[in-house]
């Protein structure tokens, strides 16, 4: 082997490692992680609640960092939800559908995309739901739909309100038309919801896209979104490639799309926000059922009076 020999290999090597530092399962398990200015602690930012310092990016978490926040570490119940059947299509593209199922459960220790569980902020009881985007890209199908129907159900028995945070890039394609289907289910179970005159929130979190946003994410009573988070239907590469032009800055940003959400909170303030909001929408909805109440007294001593 001669001295050039020896400098490629060696370049090889370098390059090599380089190329396997960046995998994104080594950069899972690092301790780092990266941000406007470059490579930042993960401990740090955890500290920041997963907001940079210094962008105020607020990074995807995963429904367990995000309950913590919201009702207090630990603070609250997880309910173990329906699993339909696996793979109903029997799907295989690239990979086998069962394949990337056992891949997601794997990675996030979840059964499905979405958590139910049940806490408190300021002794309002809430039944909460929320995904992971490290499961399929926290996409919709059998086994979410059964989770959201479980959570709404909760809520209705307990007499809850229900809060999504929601989350995905839509339904998922593997599961074609069952994953469709869930955009019905879930628009049918939040009427019943409604029904029951009990408080529907959603946080719109980064990013939400497609068929959730088409059913379940757009139908709350009111809508927060956190700071910079994708709130879009169709993807913005789909529209540019479509309208032949180019699209400006925050394109389907929540920032930029102010009719679609009420407010937009921090990380840090909305366990407050939805606290103070509840007490307000609870407040209102026992004020309407004592009128109700006042009503039907009032209809009932007039009846008297006149028989
Ligand atoms: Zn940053």
């Amino acid at each position: 082997m001669n001295w050039i020999t020896k400098i490629i290999k060696a370049g090889e090597k370098i390059k090599s490692a380089i190329h396997k530092r960046a995998t994104k399962e080594d950069i899972a398990n690092s301790d780092w992680t990266s941000c406007c200015r470059g490579p930042i602690l993960k401990k740090e930012l955890e500290e920041n609640l997963w907001v940079c310092p210094d962008c105020n990016k607020h990074h995807r978490i995963k429904p367990r960092q995000r309950f913590d926040i919201l009702f207090g570490k630990n603070n609250y119940e997880i309910f173990k939800t329906p699993i339909p059947k696996d793979d109903p299509l029997n799907w295989s593209d690239s990979k086998p559908y069962k394949d990337r199922l056992k891949n997601a459960r794997k990675k996030t220790d979840m059964n499905c995309g979405m958590m139910v569980v049940c806490g408190s902020i300021n002794n309002i009881k809430i039944t909460a739901v929320a995904s992971d985007f490290d499961f399929l890209g926290a996409s919709m199908a059998a086994a979410e739909g059964e989770a959201f129907l479980y959570g709404i159900q909760h809520a209705i028995e307990n007499q809850t309100p229900f809060l999504c945070i929601s989350a995905g890039g839509g339904m998922r394609m593997m599961e074609s038309l069952i994953s469709l289907s869930q955009m019905t289910r879930t628009t049918l179970a939040i009427n019943e919801l409604k029904k029951e005159n009990l408080p529907y929130l959603v946080c719109i979190t980064d990013p939400t896209a497609g068929g959730i946003t088409a059913s379940y994410a757009m139908l709350g009573d009111i809508h927060f979104a956190e700071p910079g988070a994708l709130l879009a239907f169709a993807g913005a590469r789909v529209i540019q490639g479509t309208v032949k032009e180019e699209l400006p800055e925050g394109f389907q940003r929540v920032e930029k799309n102010p009719a679609f959400v009420d407010l937009i909170v921090e990380r840090k303030d909305l366990s407050e926000k939805i606290g103070t909001l509840l007490s307000i929408l609870l407040k209102k909805n026992s004020d309407i059922s004592t009128d109700e109440n006042e009503t039907t007294e009032n209809t009932q001593s007039l009846t008297k009076a006149a028989s």
